[in-house]
């Protein structure tokens, strides 16, 4: 066995700790990675305080994975040792169901086998990437430039992928009118790509503080979303509408602001349903849908756009005894606009 350690939650009520596990030995397609740099995405809170309530624990969270390839199995063709590579939310899926065979292994029909807290085909209970090295299946692992900040890249790998592959699947471009709804870790990379794709982009926030920066980051519009009257302005007018929301909130102000035939995608997942009043759909054909994060061939074209492109996430880079702290501060919409832990903070036990 590879000897792993990490920070891990013992039950949902516990602040994470540090802790020592075990990663299978490297299988023919392998590959070992020594982890540099790994983002906390609002998952990993829903996560590890078992608000979708699934959790299994202990749970080491942690799906935006940078790091090193330091050993290969026999059968590994894509890396070799001393590689930049990136790991994200999922580490095995079937293979053979429609979905993986379309490269949508994200549903894959079996379902796909998460990062942290599910069971693998070896029976083990998978490890996130708050850890020293983490052992993934060449399938599941992804090139990453060297060119770009490798802290800023660790978040494309969920909160990247999540919001580039919905707007790739309704044609975001120029001369469509989007909003992204929430500014956070999802959220300013959905307005990254969005006006990268050429789109007119709206950013929709309930925090005034972040006006200027959504400017900056390629904002054409920034709207309050508690702001009744500015909401009012921008009915029927949208072609897309991109929710990242962690918290329940009422969909119901947002819908009319599509047009005929407009799509509102959901991404955030909220451990409570919304309230959702029909007609808002039902009068102008209106679409309610959901994405999540992407397959293995488009979270690559993801990675290579942003290399091409000059993309990365705005990150603030913190040792990973500050986790608590950032979870907290996460919850309470103040980060700007994604933790990202140091890994080289972590200490051997
Ligand atoms: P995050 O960084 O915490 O961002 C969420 C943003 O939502 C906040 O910054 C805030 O933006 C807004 N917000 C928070 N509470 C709100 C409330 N009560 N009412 C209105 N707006 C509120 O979270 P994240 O990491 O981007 O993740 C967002 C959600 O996506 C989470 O539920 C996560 O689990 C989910 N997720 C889904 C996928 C997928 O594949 N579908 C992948 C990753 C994450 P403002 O300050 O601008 O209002
Ligand atoms: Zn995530
Ligand atoms: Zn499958």
């Amino acid at each position: 066995m590879i000897q792993s350690w990490g920070y891990a939650a013992q039950e949902s009520t516990t602040p994470l700790a540090p802790f020592s596990f075990n990663r299978r030995n490297l299988m023919e397609k392998d590959v070992a990675v020594e982890i540099e740099f790994c983002g906390v995405c609002h998952s990993d809170i829903h996560s590890t305080r078992n608000e979708w309530g699934n959790a299994v624990y202990p749970m080491v969270p942690g799906h935006e994975i940078i790091g090193r390839v330091t050993a290969v199995g026999s059968g590994v063709t894509k890396f070799k040792v001393g590689d930049r590579v990136g790991v994200g939310v999922i580490v095995d899926s079937c293979r053979t169901c429609a979905s993986c065979k379309a490269g949508e292994e994200q549903y894959c029909e079996v379902g796909a086998t998460l990062t942290y807290g599910a069971k693998d085909k070896y029976g083990d209970l998978t490890q996130g990437g708050y850890a020293n090295n983490i052992v993934t299946d060449e399938h599941f692992v992804h090139r990453v430039s060297t060119q770009l900040d490798p802290a800023g890249v660790a978040p494309l790998l969920c909160a990247g992928i999540t919001t580039y592959s919905p707007l790739r699947h309704w044609e975001v471009g120029p001369s469509k009118k989007v909003g992204v709804v929430g500014l956070g870790g999802l959220g300013h990379m959905g307005l990254k790509f969005a006006h990268s794709f050429g789109a007119h982009v709206v950013q929709f926030t309930t925090s005034k503080s972040k006006i200027a920066d959504a400017k900056r980051l390629g904002a054409d519009e920034v709207v309050l979303s508690n702001d009744a009257n500015a909401m009012a302005k921008e009915a029927n007018s949208f072609d897309f509408i991109l929710d990242t929301v962690s918290a329940v909130h009422d969909l119901n102000a947002y819908l009319p602001l599509l047009k005929r035939d407009g799509v509102y995608c959901q991404v955030g997942l909220p451990d409570q349903p919304p309230t959702i009043f029909m007609g808002n759909l039902i009068f102008k054909r209106r679409n309610l849908s959901g994405s999540i994060i992407g397959g293995m061939a488009e979270t690559q074209e993801m990675l290579d756009y942003c290399a091409a492109h000059n993309i990365v996430s705005d990150v603030e880079v913190i040792p990973i005894q500050k986790i608590n702290e950032a979870f907290e501060r996460v919850v309470k919409a103040d980060v700007k606009y994604r933790f990202v832990i140091d890994m080289s903070s972590l200490k051997r036990p």
